[in-house]
């Protein structure tokens, strides 16, 4: 039903699946750069499609809308919510009794600004890994919360911006929306402000924001992508907000003051629980440690490598 060819390609509807190569046809699973292209024709969520030609210009699509099955080259296919930003899909692909679900980036924990996730049962599970590792067992979101918290509000208190380095699509609108939902208005880069202007038309409200243009007023955090100076902000605290906030001295190579563990990706044992839900005949891995093939095997799936021959720790 699938093969391997400079990405995962549905054979059988000669379609690409989240290949950043122009293609003549391809599904989208979610509007990250490292996930799409300008293709010929492409097959999302409607949500996707807004945010995918928002980033590079109109384009031909088929919107998908979640749960609402087609059948496409002579599959039936099923998009289903992944949890990671807004619009971001599973696909449920079906052909004669067998079934493949592809993840994409997804998680599992709830989000304020992602539908919740759903995994439908599938015979082969493709599945995004990159946090299959034990190192990546992320604590609970109400503790890494609290503890962000409690860092800007005591910036704030000392007068200090606080200053959250996020991408410019998904983290960024959630970090926005927990920040205003807690009563801290946010002032956003640039190309952070057109992502959420878009969020808020689809139905996802952010809060009390704005673009930022150069000035603070006391109260206010700072949403910026990574690696932005604001030179023109002497007394900033800076914060990152991701998984890699495991492992030691992050804070030191990303720049910044905190690194706080929450991230929109499934971690070590939400890994775990999707496969187990899905609980499918043959399970391949995407991206992540090498490893956690290995910790499948031992739990016993039948569990392979998918895609780029092995690297260092990486495959
Ligand atoms: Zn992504």
């Amino acid at each position: 039903m699938f093969h391997w060819e400079n990405g995962l390609k549905l054979t059988t509807a000669d379609l690409a699946i989240d290949v950043r190569r122009r293609q003549p046809r391809a599904f989208i699973s979610h509007a990250h750069s490292d996930h799409m292209a300008r293709h010929e024709f492409a097959l999302c969520t409607p949500q996707t499609a807004a945010l995918y030609q928002l980033r590079l210009g109109p384009r031909r699509t088929l919107e998908m809308p979640y749960r609402q099955t087609i059948e496409w080259g002579g599959l039936r296919l099923t998009t289903y919510p992944a949890g990671h930003c807004l619009g971001s899909a599973m696909l449920l692909a079906e052909d004669q009794g067998r079934s493949l679900l592809y993840t994409g980036d997804f998680k599992l924990r709830p989000s304020l600004t992602a539908e919740a996730a759903e995994l439908p049962h599938a015979d082969t599970l493709v599945i995004e890994s990159t946090y299959g590792h034990p190192d990546y067992r992320l604590p609970p979101s109400e503790e890494s919360l609290a503890e962000f918290f409690a860092l800007v509000r005591r910036a704030l208190a000392d007068e200090m911006v606080p200053v959250i380095q996020a991408y410019v699509l998904g983290k960024s609108q959630e970090i926005t929306r927990l920040l205003t939902d807690a009563g801290i208005p946010v002032l956003q880069h640039r190309s952070i402000y057109e992502v959420s202007r878009m969020y808020e038309s689809l139905g996802c409200p952010l809060g009390r924001f704005e673009r930022f243009r150069g000035r603070v007023e006391p109260g206010w955090a700072v949403v910026v992508p990574p690696g932005t100076p604001l030179t023109e902000l002497p007394r900033q605290v800076r914060f990152a907000l991701t998984g890699w906030a495991m492992d030691r001295g992050i804070k030191y190579r990303l720049g910044v003051d905190h690194a706080i563990p929450l991230s929109d990706h499934a971690d070590y044992d939400e890994l775990l629980q999707a496969i187990d839900r899905v609980a499918p005949q043959a399970v391949y891995c995407t991206h992540g440690h090498e490893s956690f093939v290995d910790r499948l095997l031992d739990l016993g799936y039948n569990a392979h490598v998918l895609g780029k021959p092995r690297q260092g720790r990486l495959f």
